[in-house]
């Protein structure tokens, strides 16, 4: 029988792909790599993210050289058959459900193990049957992942005698500082293969069959291994020291404060999790980074990204479709088109520019300035999926789901968090310096200055306050519905809001 060629998928850029071994292509096999453009005819993508996955999968070939077949084609099946015509063929599993489905429904592929994550899909499996019935803590599941890969451990007990320092990591901006005043994050630089990718993506705008959103501008994440293990190195030695402490806060002028911007390039393959894991860990047992930043790190990777992957493989295919609190309402064009400028709020208008400028932006602008806001306008949870995944330089359907429609929209009732992640203006202020200069006050519910996030907050828990009063993490804030005199005229002057905020 024909030897098997191995295909990569376009986020699965890295070497660890490629390590020989029984569950893994041999050192001469031949490599197969398809960009399909049906995939981007198909959804309105940001140009950058559309811009970013083509570079990376087009570095790839060019450093993989003669051992590739690159094959540009319509779908992956007319690509495959380009490629290697009826030849069989290995894949590492894919992280979504329709290319698994895609490559599963094909005689001639063999579904190799995943890669790219820590913890194997049937260890997963044996440590939810061991919960059975109970709930799946995202913090239990964290502490068997730094036991069984010994990170951040001293023997049977964590480094520092805490595994948590959520505590620690929760301060809001310094006060009268624009930016936080670390030193700024890895920029690549373009190359001739950016210039291709442009000039290929102009063409498709052209010819009118693809559409993009937001903008393109100069590339600023990492599309090969050598521009992100750059980008790796330059976060542990000169950011990830200040990481922990202002991890939930934000600044209009310091968007990116002390995070790493390192999800695109884990999320392409490009780097491997475990990599950036001992790497910050050594940095802490070097005295370069104190622990709770590297703890803090290691929690979001080791735990959260794990955590995540596994819950959409545990999830189901019907999970996409969730709709506990019967949000319907379309996503309107202003927050479609990332029409940042249409925004009168401050907090949205600075996060939409950052999803517009560059699609990216850190973890609690997408939870309680962007996902809040969808949430307490009641905006359908499948439909906040999609722009999010659309809009988002690292958004895949494996990391989409659970964080959207679990996470951020409450949409699956409470299987992920324990309680929805909606809440008034007075937590943006307290963790950002966003509300000082903005046109609507944040302790305002009704009148001109009220602002969007109270008033949407009060009239949000008004709607599912029956549901709401019910959770033990909610009943009091339900409560609280019953002090406000002007309830009426909040719920009213809601009604009659059209247009953004
Ligand atoms: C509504 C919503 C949508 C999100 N969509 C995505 C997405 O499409 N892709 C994505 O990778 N992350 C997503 N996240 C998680 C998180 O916001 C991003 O991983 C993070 O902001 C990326 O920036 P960073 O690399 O600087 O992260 P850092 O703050 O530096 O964190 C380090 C790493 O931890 C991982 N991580 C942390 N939290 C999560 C999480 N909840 N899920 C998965 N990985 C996590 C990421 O790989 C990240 O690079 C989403 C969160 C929310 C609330």
């Amino acid at each position: 029988m024909e030897k098997p060629a191995h295909w990569l998928f376009g986020d699965q850029l890295g070497p660890h792909f490629l390590t020989p071994g029984p569950q893994g292509p041999d050192r001469g096999t031949p490599l197969v790599m398809i960009e399909s453009r049906a995939v981007f005819r198909r959804r309105r993508f940001h140009r950058a993210k559309a811009h970013l996955v083509l570079s990376a999968m087009r570095h790839r070939a060019a450093e993989l050289g003669d051992r590739v077949r690159y094959v540009r084609a319509d779908t992956y099946r007319e690509g495959l058959r380009t490629a290697v015509g009826r030849r069989p063929v290995t894949v590492h599993h894919p992280t979504s459900r329709a290319a698994l489905g895609l490559v599963r429904a094909l005689d001639q592929v063999t579904v190799l193990p995943a890669r790219g994550f820590l913890v194997p899909q049937d260890e997963f499996r044996a440590w939810r049957a061991e919960h059975d019935g109970g709930r799946l803590l995202q913090e239990a599941f964290y502490r068997r992942v730094r036991r069984e890969h010994e990170l951040l451990m001293d023997g049977d007990d964590p480094v520092g005698g805490r595994w948590n320092f959520d505590h620690d990591n929760r301060e809001p901006p310094p006060k009268g500082s624009r930016t936080l005043g670390v030193p700024a994050p890895y920029r690549p630089r373009e190359d001739a293969i950016d210039a291709e990718v442009r000039h290929d993506l102009d063409r498709w705008e052209r010819d009118g069959d693809v559409r993009f959103v937001g903008r393109d501008g100069p590339r600023t994440f990492p599309a090969s291994r050598r521009e992100a293990l750059a980008a790796l190195r330059r976060f542990l030695t000169h950011r990830l020291a200040d990481f922990g402490p202002p991890e939930d806060a934000m600044l209009a002028d310091d968007p990116v404060m002390s995070h790493s911007l390192l999800s695109a390039s884990l999320n392409l393959g490009l780097l491997d999790p475990f990599e950036c894991l001992t790497r910050a860990e050594q940095a802490w047992r070097s005295g370069a980074a104190p622990l709770p930043s590297v703890e803090g790190f290691v929690r979001q990777i080791a735990g959260w990204r794990e955590y995540v992957w596994q819950l959409y493989w545990h999830f189901g295919e019907e999970y996409r479709s969730s709709n506990a609190l019967g949000h319907r309402r379309a996503l309107p064009d202003w927050f479609l088109d990332l029409d940042a400028d249409a925004v009168t709020a401050r907090c949205l208008a600075s996060v939409l520019a950052q999803v517009r400028d560059r699609g990216w932006t850190h973890h609690i602008p997408r939870l309680m300035v962007l996902g809040n806001h969808c949430l307490q306008q009641g905006w359908d949870p499948a439909a906040v999926t999609d722009w999010f995944h659309r809009c988002f330089v690292d958004g895949y359907d494996w990391v989409m789901l659970p964080n959207v429609v679990g996470m951020s929209q409450y949409a699956d009732g409470g299987r992920m968090v324990t309680k929805p992640y909606a809440s008034g203006g007075a937590y943006i202020h307290r963790m950002s310096d966003f509300c000082g200069p903005c046109a609507y006050r944040p302790d305002r519910r009704t009148g001109e200055a009220a602002c969007p996030y109270t008033a949407g907050y009060w009239a949000f828990l008004h709607r599912h306050r029956h549901r709401l009063a019910g959770n033990p993490r909610m009943a009091r804030a339900v409560l609280g519905l019953d002090r406000l005199a002007d309830l009426d005229d909040l719920l009213e002057e809601q009604k009659g809001r059209t247009g953004p905020p």
